[in-house]
């Protein structure tokens, strides 16, 4: 995917999206370039600024993001500008997008960080509800007041969330996978999370966040409102916090869980009606699955592949993202992923000359190394990549610049991520999942119920990742042990025995 290099272009360095991977490489370029202007074309009236960052081991890493007004960032680093209007059109051969206001903006480099948006089961149904900005998830905060029912479809971490934190309203989940957050665990993890999630909700959370929203942030985006059709950038951990999840009824958490199915037809009132089938009533309890027919009228049905229908107030579709790629097509050859993203190499260029991207908006099209470089390595559309790909897009736009050789970053070598789910604190390592590790691997488990959750991944005797639920502390010793990858055949069981300290053990 090598592109050819055209002519030195007069012009700038310009990134579009003002979300976590365009704010990070606007700034490093800023710090690169600071006698050069750097311009951030954004369609959000809010940028997203990472604060508090730290360093937690070699490669997790955990910050807070700040919505904050773009004039913050200008105040920061006097080099960049940020011009708050939509790219309608790249024009790559003349190095230079056209924004909705009417500019054109050329560039030398440019970096696309345009995100993703929710692929939603459908289109155009009003009942039908993705979450993905600040004002998507204030809407869903505001039909759920409203609901005594709702219906949720997909299985990531979205989804797990909401089923989590919704009370006061029925929540029937539909997925396609035999357990919950397929995205992120294997069966047993599921389990483990499952039995926190059909008892009853604790009074008091645990006061963890990692999210902070600025008031002057929200106050820009409300007043940006009235503009009522801007893109905002996604939300992240903790999205929900400071929403009120709750419906219109007095119980906590009442969940319905449908497995291995996925949705066949959705029924607007009226048509249902006329179809004469039935819809279920919300099942008793968690292991009786007798369900008799229902009599109420809903706004909407959903018809399940399982031949199952309910009746619900609306249905949050949390069925992932789609890059959003649109805007740069119109007369430009990318090279496209199979998920639909701008496809990029090892240096984060796309398939055009001098056109970089980074974060949702791409596919990683990395070449598995044959060293041990990122072995452990997948893209996962998630916060932490996009902060780190938006820093190494502009570590790899500055060495093209200077004619500088650049090496892989030191954080690609390792997935790494830590989020929350039902409370608990969950890292991810490697190949947590076995990804590509085919029958050839076994896993090790130590499961305290309510508590901790630990699978390790081994293949041939080395360790090549790890799912770590609770207050584990074994993250920086795993991650050192898959990237060193230590023959640890002679400890077997004793790896996770909780009577020893393994941290003391491989110090
Ligand atoms: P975005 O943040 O989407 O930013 C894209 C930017 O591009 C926006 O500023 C937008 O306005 C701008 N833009 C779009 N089109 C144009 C255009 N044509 N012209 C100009 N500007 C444009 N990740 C985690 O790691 N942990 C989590 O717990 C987690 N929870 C999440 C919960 C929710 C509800 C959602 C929606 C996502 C969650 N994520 C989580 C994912 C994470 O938020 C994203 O992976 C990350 O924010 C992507 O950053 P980005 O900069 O690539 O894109």
């Amino acid at each position: 995917m090598e592109a050819a290099r055209p002519p030195a272009m007069a012009g700038t360095f310009v990134v579009v999206g003002g979300g976590i991977a365009g704010v990070t490489c606007a700034e490093q370029l800023a710090i690169q370039f600071p006698s050069e202007e750097i311009l951030l074309v954004t369609a959000s009236p809010v940028i997203k600024a990472v604060t508090n960052f730290k360093q937690v081991s070699k490669v997790l890493e955990e910050f807070d993001v700040e919505e904050q007004p773009s004039t913050m960032l200008e105040n920061r680093f006097p080099n960049i500008k940020v011009i708050e209007s939509e790219v309608k059109q790249l024009k790559s051969e003349e190095h230079c997008i056209l924004t909705e206001d009417g500019s054109q903006h050329v560039y030398k480099k440019l970096c696309l960080c345009a995100g993703a948006k929710p692929k939603l089961i459908c289109e155009g149904n009003p009942y039908v509800l993705g979450i993905r900005d600040t004002d998507s998830a204030q809407e869903f905060q505001k039909q759920l007041t409203k609901a005594k029912r709702i219906m949720i479809i997909g299985n990531g971490g979205i989804a797990l969330e909401l089923a989590y934190e919704i009370e006061g309203c029925e929540v029937i989940w539909a997925i396609k996978d035999k357990a919950i957050g397929n995205t992120f665990f294997d069966a047993g993890a599921a389990e483990f999370l499952t039995s926190k999630l059909i008892a009853e909700k604790p009074e008091a959370k645990i006061a963890h966040k990692r999210t902070r929203y600025t008031i002057e942030g929200r106050k820009k985006e409300a007043e940006a409102k009235a503009d009522a059709s801007h893109i905002g950038s996604a939300l992240g951990p903790d999205w929900h916090e400071g929403l009120n999840l709750k419906g219109t009824k007095e119980f906590s958490r009442k969940i319905h869980i449908e497995t291995m199915c996925e949705v066949k037809k959705i029924y607007l009132q009226k048509e249902f009606r006329l179809s004469k089938k039935n819809s279920l009533n919300f099942p008793r309890d968690h292991h009786n699955q007798s369900v008799t027919t229902d009599k109420e009228l809903w706004p909407v049905y959903v018809e399940l592949t399982n031949e199952k229908i309910y009746g619900c107030d609306f249905i949050v579709s949390a069925t992932g993202v789609t890059p959003n790629v649109e805007p740069f097509l119109c007369g430009n050859k990318f090279d496209l992923g199979e998920d639909g993203g701008l496809k990029v190499d090892a240096h984060m260029r796309t398939s055009l000359p001098d056109v970089y991207a980074a974060g949702d908006v791409c596919s990683a099209a990395w070449q598995p190394s044959s060293f041990w470089q990122q072995r452990f390595l997948f893209q996962m559309r998630l916060w932490t990549q996009a902060r780190q790909m938006g820093w190494y897009a502009a570590k790899c736009m500055a060495a093209a610049t200077l004619g500088d050789s650049i090496d892989m970053d030191f954080s690609f070598e390792l997935f790494a991520h830590v989020t929350k789910f039902f409370n608990y604190k969950v890292v991810l390592l490697g190949k947590y999942n076995a990804q590509s590790l085919g029958s050839d691997h076994e896993l090790m488990l130590r499961c305290t119920r309510g508590q901790e959750y630990i699978k390790v991944v081994m293949q041939n005797g080395r360790m090549m990742g790890a799912v770590l639920i609770g207050e584990t502390d074994l993250e920086e010793t795993f991650e050192n042990l898959i990237l060193n990858q230590m023959n640890l055949s002679s400890y077997g069981e004793d790896l996770l025995d909780p009577n020893i300290d393994i941290e003391d053990y491989f110090d």
